[in-house]
């Protein structure tokens, strides 16, 4: 009951990359970038080990951002240059790079962490990957000149790397999707079918994760625009629960999601946010069992995984290291609390 994971992103410590950043840069190059990578993964799942959570992952140390780690791997991206593009539907902009010709894996991507994780812990191993709708609004298209078109294109690429991601001993696959929040009718009408297509033939567990992003600025005053009621998740919820995905992983501590929607989900786990990720104070133990205790009026027990909103990756080390202790604490407070009703 109440098994713990974090939503996949940990700061990178500041000799692999530069610190309290979205987009750092690396600290080495070559075969020293490549251990310095290999190093972080490896302390990071020591870290989610000690502090006890049940279901541990990488924590996104080999990519530099975790749209733009996939798209490293695919021939018909330019990655020489990069566009200015505003992205979230203009929430902030970001340098991305142009898909100039039809799409190809030029190879694994994610093989090196996977399976170096893999060979170092016994626990229950997470893996993440970006949604196919959420890479769509994080590229510059100079190719398909259609969204709908150029989607199932990366779904396809994402569905080759899940696949071998599985291979490798992977629990649980999640993909994020940031931009279902954010194209809410899109995302019912073709975002969650591009997802299934993603997901296609893995016996894993499946996952996606929707959040109203990291805790940077442009996020923070986005959602002081969003009203009292946070009420976007109302329309991808539902095609969600009829979809082939297992997991559902959202916002939930210090947000204006009302928690009722959570009923929307039915037959589905959920992920519930117990960890506020746009601050840096750190929950107790009985503010994390509280919002358990508030995701349980909605959501059956057997059913709910505690969880951070969102990635911590541009937080402070020491910060994230307490917040993942935390989110464990309040966890086994919850289970003393509501394991006997
Ligand atoms: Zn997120």
């Amino acid at each position: 009951m109440f098994e713990t994971s974090i939503a996949g992103s940990l700061p990178k410590p500041a000799w692999l990359a530069e610190t309290n950043k979205l987009w750092p840069q690396w600290r080495s190059e070559g075969a020293a970038l490549l251990q310095a990578k290999a190093d972080a993964t490896l302390l990071w799942i020591k870290a989610q080990e000690d502090a006890g959570l049940d279901i541990v992952s990488d924590g996104e140390q080999s990519r530099q951002h975790f749209v733009h780690g996939f798209l490293e791997q695919i021939e018909g991206i330019d990655f020489d240059h990069k566009v200015k593009m505003g992205i979230r539907n203009n929430r902030y902009d970001a340098m991305v790079p142009q898909v100039v010709s039809a799409l190809r894996l030029k190879g694994r991507v994610h093989a090196f962490e996977a399976q170096l994780a893999r060979a170092h812990t016994k626990k229950k191993l997470k893996f993440t990957l970006p949604g196919p709708m959420t890479i769509v609004d994080t590229v510059a298209d100079r190719f398909y000149g259609d969204k709908v078109k150029m989607v199932f294109a990366f779904a396809e690429l994402l569905n080759q790397e899940a696949l071998a991601l599985q291979a490798d001993g992977v629990d649980i696959i999640q993909f994020d999707e940031p931009a279902f929040n954010v194209y809410m009718k899109d995302a019912a009408d073709w975002g969650v079918k591009a997802l299934e297509r993603a997901a296609q033939g893995l016996t894993c567990t499946t996952a996606v994760h929707i959040c109203y992003g990291y805790g940077i600025k442009a996020n923070t005053d986005w959602k002081s625009t969003l009203g009292d009621e946070w009420r976007q998740y109302e329309t991808v919820f539902p095609a969600l629960a009829h979809s082939s995905i297992d997991q559902v992983s959202l916002e939930c501590i210090h947000s204006h999601v009302p928690p009722d929607l959570m009923k929307l989900l039915a037959g589905k786990d959920v992920m519930v946010g117990v960890i506020d990720v746009a601050s840096d104070v750190v929950e107790t133990p009985e503010e994390v069992a509280d919002t358990i205790g508030l995701a349980l009026e909605f959501v059956p027990k057997e059913r709910l995984f505690p969880c951070t909103n969102c990635g911590l990756a541009p937080m402070e080390r020491e910060v994230a290291l307490r917040k993942l202790q935390a989110l464990a604490e309040g966890t086994r407070l919850a289970k003393e609390r509501f394991s006997k009703d």
